[in-house]
């Protein structure tokens, strides 16, 4: 059999199965585009253990430095990716979506610039994915926004406004920072329990509880490293809450 066929898009440079894969739930279709980095010293070696069957993880892509993109699991087939995660109402993230891991060392390796050839390969491959399967703006996330307690790739500098403007997932500017202290650890509250109902209500995995716990930190630190990348720090200032509420507005018009 020709490993060709598993193949689904030209934009691919390559394929490289992986073992690490399923069928997805109930055979559905793919509704949802997943990024992230791979946190990995070099291309090389995350490439080898995404398709390691001891590993038990996989993507459907991975895209080098130099913009190669490699194919490792077909779409219509589950790729293990995601691990524990939720976003609106669904925990089976690996089921509903697409994984593409971006190769970059992250946090741990110093978390260089995402290239130009590289961030180009991934325009290219998203605008073509989300093309095909009409994946809805608001379901381009980040592997952070689906287990904010666990992961934080792909980080604040990957340039999600570049794929906005390319026509691929959610984005608004952000409010200015003001500069007040907002809300964070400690407080509770009315206004807590608010932030917590919108960011529940935009997708992410957080019971409203009035207080501004460690959870609730760690879910604002996901929102702002994809939305409000000009502050990482946790704290749900009136330039966070502000933009939540404009991708709200913009996501029930999209
Ligand atoms: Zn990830």
């Amino acid at each position: 059999m020709p490993l060709i066929a598993s193949i689904d898009t030209k934009l691919v440079s390559r394929w490289v199965p992986s073992p690490n894969f399923g069928p997805r739930a109930d055979g559905r279709a793919p509704d949802m585009l997943l990024l992230h980095y791979t946190g990995m010293p070099s291309h090389d070696a995350a490439l080898a253990w995404l398709t390691d069957a001891q590993s038990k993880v996989s993507a459907h892509y991975l895209i080098d430095c130099d913009g190669t993109i490699t194919q490792m699991v077909a779409e219509d087939k589950r790729a293990w990716h995601a691990g524990r995660a939720y976003w609106a109402g669904e925990s089976d993230i690996n089921s509903c979506s697409i994984g593409i891991e971006i190769h970059n060392p992250g946090y741990e390796g110093g978390y260089p610039d995402f290239p130009e050839e590289q961030m180009q390969a991934v325009v290219a491959l998203c605008r073509d994915i989300c093309a095909r399967h009409a994946i809805a703006p608001g379901r381009v996330l980040a592997h952070s926004d689906v287990a904010p307690k666990r992961k934080p790739d792909p980080g604040e500098k990957f340039d999600w406004a570049r794929l906005y403007r390319n026509g691929v997932g959610l984005w608004v500017p952000a409010a200015p920072i003001e500069g007040d202290a907002g809300l964070g650890p400690g407080d509770q509250g009315a206004t807590v329990e608010e932030l917590q109902r919108a960011l529940a209500r935009f997708g992410y995995g957080i019971k409203p509880s009035a207080v501004y716990d460690q959870a609730t930190s760690q879910v604002v630190t996901a929102f702002q490293r994809h939305w409000r990348p000009q502050r990482v720090d946790g704290r749900a200032d009136r330039s966070t809450i502000a933009t939540l509420a404009r991708l709200e507005t913009l996501a029930a018009g999209a």
